[in-house]
């Protein structure tokens, strides 16, 4: 079967959102991008989403074949906690626009278990497959950082989600396994399809003039990327920075905002700068647009990854896209997107020493940092969303012929 129309989920993560802010990230990222490659595919692609005050209109047209669909899912200003109750609202409301428009959707997928909670239900009202991509899942959460807590209802909705949905798209082997292990899923559901990256905004720039343009002058250039939370471990770069030998030859720049309220991890963070004596050193850059991005990718030596845990990864791809090694953590999907030795250094243990060894390395040979991020942009190049979109829409098409099972 050609799959012709297909209805996206993402109930709290719209894809008009600007990441780096607020929860704004990567999710937000991968469906926009993953829309518009699809788009291009020639599939319609309806994203249905929150409606928000600032997103008035019920439909937007987002690119050629694709169009995000705001519709009420309770109040704006309602907690993440409490989002789960405004689903039944959500769905009734996508009924209607769906009997109203009677549009044909071959296949729902669904982003995130809020989202799958709904796209269940959806997909079973029209008698089509679902899919789910969790982007993120509460157990494997709580497992990588002491402190992460889940709610009960959540672990028990995605297992739920893992039985019932026709495929569970897994970004990586350590989140395939993962699932098996953690919330006994049957492994031949999951089909593993990669995030992408967006090959023609993220590609390598000249170093100097990118330096010049973000006012950088001389020095190594190390760069974190993401939203600030504690997940993201920044505060192991910072420490790893003050262990490195030419401390003070390092500019280190630290991109993306932390809208946590009281801003924590951002005032936890300045003050280990200020313990650290990286005042001169380490710059807060806050949020910056994404097309502008592939200028800082590509005036940094090193991005450094240092995430407790990824699902992906999508920053860390985008700075191999932009021609630039990284060092990451060893988890989740950072573990199989850089190729330790060849596109950088993964790192199994969360210590300074550690992490300012491969900085060194990298930072100390110019052919070495040229090789590496030659390999890291070849290896980009075979993650294009294109790519992505191609491999799903092919998943879709062996679903909607009623080869998935039940
Ligand atoms: N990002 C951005 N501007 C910023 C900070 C981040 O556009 O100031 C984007 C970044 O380019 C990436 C996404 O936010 O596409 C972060 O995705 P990632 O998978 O690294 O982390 P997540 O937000 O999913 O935890």
């Amino acid at each position: 079967m050609n799959t012709q129309r297909v209805a996206f989920i993402t109930f709290h993560a719209s894809p008009l959102a600007a990441p780096g802010a607020g929860k704004a990230g990567g999710m937000n990222v991968h469906v926009r991008q993953l829309a518009r490659a699809m788009g291009g595919l020639g599939i319609q692609v309806d994203i249905f989403t929150r409606q928000l005050p600032d997103a008035p209109d019920t439909v937007v047209d987002l690119s050629p074949n694709v169009r995000v669909v705001h519709l009420p899912g309770g109040a704006p200003d309602t907690p993440m906690e409490d989002l789960f109750d405004c689903l039944p609202q959500f769905l009734d409301n996508m009924l209607e626009f769906q009997r109203q428009s009677a549009l044909d959707y071959q296949v729902v997928h669904s982003h995130y278990w809020l989202s799958g909670w709904v796209g269940h239900r959806f997909a079973q009202a029209l008698g089509v497959p679902h899919l789910i991509t969790f982007h993120t899942l509460a157990r494997i959460k709580m497992q990588s950082r002491p402190g992460e807590n889940e709610p009960p209802r959540r672990q028990q909705v995605e297992g739920e989600l893992m039985a019932s949905a026709h495929r569970v798209v897994a970004f990586s082997p350590h989140e395939r396994d993962s699932m098996v292990q953690l919330y006994s899923a049957d492994a031949s559901r999951i089909e593993l399809v990669p995030g992408g990256v967006d090959l023609s905004l993220f590609r390598p720039l000249d170093q100097v003039e990118s330096r010049q343009r973000l006012g950088l002058n001389g020095g190594k250039v190390l760069l974190y990327v993401g939203r600030l939370e504690s997940l993201k471990g920044v505060e192991l770069l910072l420490r790893s920075a003050a262990q490195v030998d030419s401390c003070h030859k390092v500019r280190v720049l630290v991109v993306g905002a932390d809208n946590t309220p009281g801003q924590t991890e951002i005032n936890r963070l300045r003050n280990i700068v200020q313990e650290l004596k990286l005042e001169e050193t380490v710059e807060f850059v806050g949020r910056v647009d994404h097309e502008d991005l592939p200028f800082y990718y590509s005036a940094a030596d090193v991005c450094v990854v240092p995430s407790f845990y990824e699902s992906f990864g999508l920053a860390a791809l985008e700075s191999m896209a932009c021609g630039t090694p990284v060092i990451a953590s060893r988890v989740g999907g950072l573990s199989t997107l850089v190729q330790h030795g060849h596109t950088g250094y993964l790192k199994s243990w969360r210590c300074p020493e550690a992490f300012a060894n491969s900085l060194e390395i990298i930072m100390s040979s110019a052919r070495l940092r040229q090789s590496m991020g030659q390999a890291a942009r070849r290896r980009a190049e075979g993650m294009g969303w294109e790519q992505v979109a191609a491999n799903l829409v092919l998943l879709y098409d062996y679903l909607g012929e009623g080869r998935g099972g039940e």
